[in-house]
């Protein structure tokens, strides 16, 4: 029994790691910094529809990502 609990906390031990691990390699979405705006978009104009797509090719409504207030 003893051996059997020993074998599962080696185990959760390991996955924790790799978990860790893993979240490493990922870019740190704070510590990244962005990108400077490309100039073609122009300013914060109405030219975009509330109900279009966002510019910013987040797949959201403008009204729902960048247009949102
Ligand atoms: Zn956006």
């Amino acid at each position: 029994m003893a051996h059997n609990s020993e074998e599962t906390g080696e185990r959760f031990r390991r996955r924790r790691e790799k978990e860790e691990a893993h979240r490493k390699q990922l870019p740190g979405e704070d510590d990244t910094p962005l990108p400077p705006p490309v100039e073609t978009i122009r300013g914060e104009g109405e030219k975009v529809g509330r109900n279009d797509p966002c510019p910013c090719g987040s797949g959201k409504k403008y009204k729902q990502c960048c247009g949102r207030k």
